[in-house]
């Protein structure tokens, strides 16, 4: 479905960027796997490269913190792979304190990387996508971007935040053949997950109709569709996947 094609992954170092990177290139394209340590991500390219030797993937690790360092590092998947037509804005973080425990050093650590380096890629990919004629950006929200959530604010608030880029981008970008959209995950059985005590994820299984918590494979195919030509109209969507759980 992407054969021919390239995209830059961020997070891909494990859980749901694990899996899109992985279903991407089972899928024939190209991909830039990118994580926060070079270590992870060498890790990670192993991982990839025992499955299957003839993937083409490459790893890096840039400061999605700086928009230099993410504009060198996009440069970068251009020189290696030619073009970048599509970028997977998935790396996040989470945190559950209330807000009378929230320090705000914390709150802007998550909305940095939440939500403003998914703006500092989009802009680094954007450029190159419209030279040559367009591209898609994806973007990963929450269910709690709809509901909100009882602890954490910051995370809620950035990811209501990837859904107003989301949407405001589409709208900007259309014109460059650019389409923009996200998928918005409810509980996946992640690290992310795993984290949070067996008291709180309980109660959530609790309150899914499908009556299971989502694998990143769950998600990976949404990216896919969302990533191919199947979805060549489709652009300012935020696509729930989350066994219609509700919180
Ligand atoms: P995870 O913790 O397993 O993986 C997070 C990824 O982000 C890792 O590859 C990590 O290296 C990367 N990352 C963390 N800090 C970084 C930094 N400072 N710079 C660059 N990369 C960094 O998480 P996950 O569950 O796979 O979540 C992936 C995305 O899906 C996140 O955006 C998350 O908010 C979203 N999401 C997850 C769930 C879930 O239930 N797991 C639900 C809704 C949304």
């Amino acid at each position: 479905m992407l054969k021919g094609k390239t995209a830059v992954v961020t997070g891909g170092t494990r859980g749901i960027g694990f899996a899109v990177v992985k279903k991407f290139l089972e899928n024939g394209a190209s991909v830039a796997l990118w994580g926060s340590r070079q270590k992870t991500v060498d890790q990670a390219l192993e991982k990839l490269r025992a499955e299957d030797p003839a993937w083409k993937v490459i790893g890096m690790a840039p400061d999605l913190g700086s928009l230099q360092e993410v504009e060198n590092a996009m440069g970068r998947v251009k020189e290696q792979f030619g073009r970048v037509d599509i970028l997977v804005n998935n790396a996040g973080i989470s945190a559950r304190e209330s807000l009378y425990d929230y320090k705000e050093e914390d709150f802007e650590k998550i909305m940095d990387l939440n939500l403003n380096a998914v703006f500092r890629c989009a802009k680094a990919a954007a450029v190159l996508m419209k030279e040559q004629g367009g591209g898609v950006i994806l973007n990963t929200s929450s269910m709690v971007s709809i509901y909100g959530q009882a602890a954490g604010v910051g995370y809620p608030a950035s990811k209501f935040g990837v859904n107003g880029l989301t949407k405001s981008l589409a709208r900007e970008l259309g014109r460059d053949h650019i389409r923009v959209n996200a998928v918005a995950p409810g509980v996946i059985r992640t690290d992310m997950v795993a984290a949070l005590p067996e008291e709180l994820i309980e109660p959530l299984i609790r309150t899914i109709p499908l009556g299971r918590v989502g694998e990143p494979e769950d998600i990976a195919n949404a990216f896919l569709f969302l990533a191919s030509d199947l979805a060549s109209y489709v652009t300012g969507e935020i696509l729930s996947v989350d066994g219609a759980a509700m919180t």
